[in-house]
């Protein structure tokens, strides 16, 4: 069934895959302007985001931090409210950090060797290879799920791409095939023959496909039998309870703690356990509040790459909270003061939606924390 990833026939992909690349590539902000700083920041972004989403936040960011000074100065939660939406906030936190290792070993230039970017926080095989073909022009291949789906049906390569393995081999071949005048513009090409042809799921659209008359996968009809890919673990359910606790002008939030699951950001204070409603006015009663009514919200589900949370929500309206209000500055994040990590805070809704970076896993109940109209 296999051959490995047959660099003889990969060779040949070079010039129909180029011809259509040219021809129906999308216009991208960050293709527009490949500036190191911008195809750093997209790739990153792209890495658990489909394209149309990235846009506004790339626009956005870039806009507010325009480069890698910027970015390495940013408040810590400045910095998540920009990221807001987008999930998997390490992402973020590890441009800073490598924006800040930047600064001090490069004098703020992002490297431009594929061995240098690799070691900067955040930066794996993919996104060093991306940086240094299509900002650098460096003859390294950018290999991610797109790309291992093309070429795993077009060599009907029957390894498991969730391997390190076969991430190696498919770099390995890219590297002896791809030309040395362009690299950025075939890797490129090969994500978005991936992206919008090649598509995932079992409907390539062959038809549409400069590869076609190459690819065995499409020659024998197996396309759905490609990728290969071994199953999952399934996600750990995690049942939860959410608070929506009010007064008459603020609202209670906490800090997650530094490491783990959502580390540093806003939530609404929220337990495990499915509560029932004597169960949560008990647990609202416990932390000093005089409940006045409480409701129940809808249930809701967010799922993240290991666990599901299946959510009960109640709506608390509790006796002036606000005597407690903090100030409307997000505090600055220490992580070992555990203080500020387990202590609610109350703010005014307003100010929640512009300074506080709330997860998206709360989206369901965030619109319960404005006033009642
Ligand atoms: Fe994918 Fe079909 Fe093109 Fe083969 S011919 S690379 S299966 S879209």
């Amino acid at each position: 069934m296999t051959d490995g990833m047959d660099k003889e026939l990969l060779k040949r992909i070079q010039a129909p895959l180029m011809n259509w690349f040219e021809e129906y590539a999308r216009v991208l902000p960050w293709r527009e302007h490949p500036l190191p700083y911008y195809v750093w920041v997209s790739e990153i972004m792209l890495q658990q985001t489909r394209v149309e989403a990235v846009k506004p936040y790339f626009a956005r960011f870039t806009r507010e931090l325009p480069d890698i000074r910027a970015l390495a100065e940013c408040p810590e939660d400045r910095l998540m409210k920009l990221w807001e939406g987008l999930g998997y906030y390490s992402r973020a936190r590890n441009l800073q950090k490598a924006a800040r290792v930047v600064m001090e070993t490069y004098n703020g230039r992002l490297p431009d060797t594929y061995e240098e970017l690799i070691r900067l926080p955040g930066i794996g095989s993919y996104t060093a290879g991306a940086i240094a073909s299509i900002a650098y022009g460096q003859a390294v291949p950018a290999v991610d799920g797109n790309v291992l789906r093309v070429l795993s049906r077009v060599t009907e390569n029957g390894e498991d791409i969730s391997k390190q393995s076969t991430k190696k081999s498919a770099e390995d071949a890219l590297r002896a095939v791809m030309p040395s005048d362009c690299p950025g513009t075939f890797n490129q090409a090969l994500m978005e023959l991936g992206a919008l042809i090649c598509v995932p799921n079992g409907s390539p659209l062959c038809g549409d496909c400069p590869l076609r008359s190459l690819c065995r996968a499409a020659r024998s009809g197996r396309q759905t039998e490609f990728p290969v890919k071994a199953p999952k673990k399934p996600r750990r359910i995690e049942e939860r309870t959410v608070f929506v606790i009010r007064d008459g002008s603020h609202a209670a939030l906490r800090r997650r703690p530094a490491h783990g699951l959502l580390a540093g950001l806003y939530e609404l204070p929220n337990e495990k356990g499915s509560l029932s409603m004597e169960e949560a006015l008990a647990w609202v009663a416990d932390l000093g509040f005089s409940p006045i009514r409480i409701r129940p919200l809808p249930e809701a589900r967010h799922i993240f790459s290991h666990v599901e949370w299946h959510m009960a929500g109640y709506f608390v309206l509790v006796e002036d909270c606000g005597k407690q209000a903090a100030s409307s500055e997000p505090e600055s994040f220490e992580p070992e003061n555990s203080d500020i990590e387990n202590s609610l805070i109350f703010i005014e809704p307003d100010v929640i939606r512009r300074d506080y970076p709330i997860p998206a896993a709360f989206d369901a109940y965030q619109k319960f924390i404005l006033p009642e109209g």
